[in-house]
């Protein structure tokens, strides 16, 4: 019987892996897909994943590929409404960092191999059972596999959730909204830049690499809201996805617990989601290890709201579809820009929540 099993080996799952196994707590880690992902889908990392990522022992590596993103620019209907330094702050781990999500999970892989843990790919879990003595994992195709504890870290579609019968709770939104991962013709500055068009349109660009970036965008096609202005050498990949603001009422049932996109989702809009999961991930790991997992859910849940709700009033702020609140919310930042005491404490706020 493993001690523990992880279902799924996004950043959440392999965070968890990585820090049990540092803890000296030998993991499997289980994963649907057959091979390591290549989608670039979070590239937000702040400051609290990088503390997490010191002591896991990787921050190094993380920095020496990661861009510091320096600047964020607003234009609204195409004019400069506000131009915030982000690397000003004088502690110089107050900074975002922007690395594509498949290269923070190829980093973290790689630490878990260094420590004798590799990913079990092309394994899914189709459900569980529980007793008293542990659970017992059913895989497609037949397998089993028997665990002291289990660690949903699988998505936002959770099986593990499911088979635990619980209902992530909130809302979805109605549009469809896209990203767009673009290789540039020329380098850009490391500057995130919001396009804000009209009432409720909006494109965020974060670069990721010196010559590519990504756009996302509260509409169904982020390269047309963005505009001109991109000299765009190769679109590596376009996509539509739907946001739903949700959460689990409890992160662990039994000797069940979740972690990450399988117990919340909200919307792109301050880049939390993936260093929501790292958080989760390295708390887990912590309580199972001194045996203090009883306090996980209330604890991790009350992590969840929080984030969720700053996530919300940002989005809410930018994008929620009154022109009049995008107005005043953009109207104050560009006040607090240009102010230096106020400008620090929004950059605070932006990086750090
Ligand atoms: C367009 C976009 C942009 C985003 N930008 C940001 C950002 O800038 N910053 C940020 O912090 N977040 C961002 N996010 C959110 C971020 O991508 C997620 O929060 C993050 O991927 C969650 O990690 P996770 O490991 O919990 O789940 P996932 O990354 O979804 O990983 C779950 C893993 O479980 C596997 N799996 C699923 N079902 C099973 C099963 N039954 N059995 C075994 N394995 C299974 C999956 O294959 C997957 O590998 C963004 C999301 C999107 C869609």
């Amino acid at each position: 019987m493993a001690d523990i099993l992880i279902v799924g080996a996004g950043p959440t799952g392999l965070t968890a892996a990585l820090s049990l196994a540092a803890l000296g707590i030998t993991p499997r880690i289980i994963e649907a897909r057959t091979n390591a992902s290549n989608l670039s889908r979070a590239v937000g990392l702040l400051p609290g994943s990088m503390t997490i990522f010191d002591h896991l022992g990787i921050a190094e590596r993380v920095r020496g590929e990661a861009v510091t993103i320096e600047e964020a620019r607003i234009l609204r209907d195409g004019h400069l409404a506000v131009d915030l330094r982000l690397d000003a702050d004088p502690d110089p781990n107050v900074r975002l960092l922007s690395l594509p999500q498949d290269r923070t999970e190829a980093i973290l892989a790689e630490a878990l191999a260094e420590r004798g843990v590799t990913v079990e790919y092309g394994k899914a879990c189709k459900g569980l059972i529980q007793d008293e003595s542990g659970v017992t994992v059913a895989i497609e195709g037949g397998e089993e596999i028997r665990a002291h504890e289990v660690l949903g870290a699988d998505g936002a579609k959770s099986a593990v959730r499911q088979a635990l019968g619980l209902k992530a709770e909130g809302i979805e939104l109605p549009e469809d909204w896209s990203i767009a991962d673009v290789e540039l013709a020329e380098p850009v500055p490391p500057a995130t830049t919001i396009h804000l068009n009209g009432a409720h349109d909006a494109v965020f660009m974060i670069p990721m690499e010196r010559s590519r970036v990504r756009l996302v965008s509260n509409t169904s096609d982020a390269l047309a809201t963005f505009g001109p202005g991109l000299a765009i050498a190769r679109v590596r990949r376009e996509a539509k996805f739907r946001i739903s603001v949700k959460q689990v009422p409890t992160y662990r049932v039994g000797h069940v617990a979740l972690a990450g996109d399988a117990a919340h989702t909200h919307s792109p809009v301050g880049g939390r989601g993936m260093n929501l999961g790292i958080d989760d991930a390295a708390h887990f790991a912590e309580a199972l290890s001194d045996g203090s997992l009883a306090g996980y859910s209330a604890a991790r849940h009350a992590v969840g709201a929080h984030t969720i709700g700053l996530s919300e009033r940002a989005r809410k702020t930018l994008l929620g579809g009154s022109g009049t609140r995008r107005t005043v919310g953009v109207t104050l930042m560009r006040l607090a820009s240009r102010n230096p005491a106020l400008a620090r404490k929004l950059a605070r706020t932006i990086i750090l929540g």
